[in-house]
């Protein structure tokens, strides 16, 4: 660090993303990548002219992708807001409204505590019950920005529309803001509620279901104020904040919505398959509703769980942190991949023995 750095920004703790090794020798199954290629049509529009067009500046305002996705949530273009991965769609959010404070889970997405932390706003931290699911009485009339991952990461356990409904009508002079990364493998969406709700925002992502983690895209859907809030954030800090080529990605795979439903289809297989085996052999799963499982095994701790897995070529995720050092995240892959994992799984359970 500088000895130049503004005091406070040079004590902020920096999100740590999971490995991302560039030798591709792993089995990577540690970012809740989607195991499939982006739609055909993202590949076909991606030529010669769109790398030409690359001297021209992107669409400040992403108007074209913007009424593809309002078309596909049955919103208007402006109920939409585009960022660069939703990370920026939350950030942007954190800035814009924590002020009161910010209320999330103990357990929950990494990057929340790191927003506020840059953000300088209070938190408060409600703890997950014992069997890691959500208690909106937690979220009921709480004074304070309020943000959930549904579902939830890394338990992939989800809340109820109705829930959803409850937290966010109880609310209604803060914003809550509901984390959908991984909605379309298997939870429901609340954005028909911003309809009847000024004060929610649903935050999206096409790193997940859409194959384009890459491509960093998101998108956040509320009452057309709040958009024109997040604008306002990104206009005055990266106008073009979505590259050309990125956009073009996104532009095609929000039309190609049978291609990607078939492969989510396989992923929900998979995880339910693999699930079941896992639980076949002695490990505790969580009912994720999300394209990862969360597990531990009474004979293994996490970590060492981590550590065998990644000697046999497989990554996945461990959290060094509080209930829930003895559980891996697992993500979904190819059913080959989720083969490969079982066995290796099994292999290292019983030598433990
Ligand atoms: N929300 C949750 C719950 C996530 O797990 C992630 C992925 N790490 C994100 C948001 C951010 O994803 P992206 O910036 O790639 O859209």
């Amino acid at each position: 660090m500088s000895r130049w750095i503004n005091a406070r920004l040079g004590q902020l703790e920096e999100y740590v993303p999971g490995e991302q090794p560039q030798d591709m020798q792993y089995i990577k199954l540690n970012t809740n990548e989607f195991p499939y290629p982006p739609a055909p049509a993202v590949a076909e529009r991606l030529d010669k002219a769109e790398i030409n067009a690359l001297r021209l500046y992107s669409d400040p305002t992403c108007r074209v992708l913007r009424e593809k996705l309002a078309t596909r949530y049955d919103v208007s273009p402006d109920e939409v807001f585009v960022g660069n991965g939703s990370d920026e769609v939350l950030n942007f959010a954190f800035w814009a409204y924590g002020t009161d404070g910010v209320r999330f889970a103990d357990i929950t997405y990494g990057f929340y505590p790191v927003f506020a932390d840059l953000h300088d706003l209070p938190v408060s931290i409600m703890p997950l019950r014992e069997d890691f699911s959500i208690d909106i009485n937690d979220y009921l009339n709480c004074r304070q920005m309020t943000v959930i991952a549904n579902p939830n990461a890394p338990t992939g356990l989800a809340l109820s529309l109705d829930e959803m409904e409850a937290v966010v009508r109880s609310n209604p002079d803060h914003v809550v803001v509901i984390d959908e990364a991984y909605v379309d493998f298997g939870a429901q969406s609340a954005i028909p509620l911003t309809r009847r709700y000024p004060n929610l925002l649903v935050v999206g992502t096409f790193s997940k279901s859409r194959a384009l983690a890459g491509a960093r895209v998101g998108f956040g859907i509320g009452n057309k104020e709040l958009i024109r809030d997040l604008n306002r954030i990104k206009n005055t800090t990266n106008p073009y904040n979505i590259n050309r080529l990125s956009m073009a990605a996104a532009e095609e795979a929000v039309q190609s919505r049978s291609y990607y439903e078939s492969c989510i289809e396989k992923v929900k297989q998979s995880r339910e398959k693999t699930k079941q085996a896992l639980r076949g052999l002695g490990f505790l799963v969580t009912d994720s509703q999300a394209n990862f499982l969360f597990a531990s095994h009474p004979k293994i701790s996490g970590k060492a769980l981590y550590e065998a897995l990644k000697q046999r070529g497989i990554l996945v995720r461990h959290f060094d942190r509080e209930r829930i050092r003895a559980y891996v995240r697992i993500t979904i892959g190819t059913q080959e991949q989720m083969e490969a994992l079982l066995t290796a799984c099994q292999a290292i359970i019983n030598k433990g023995e």
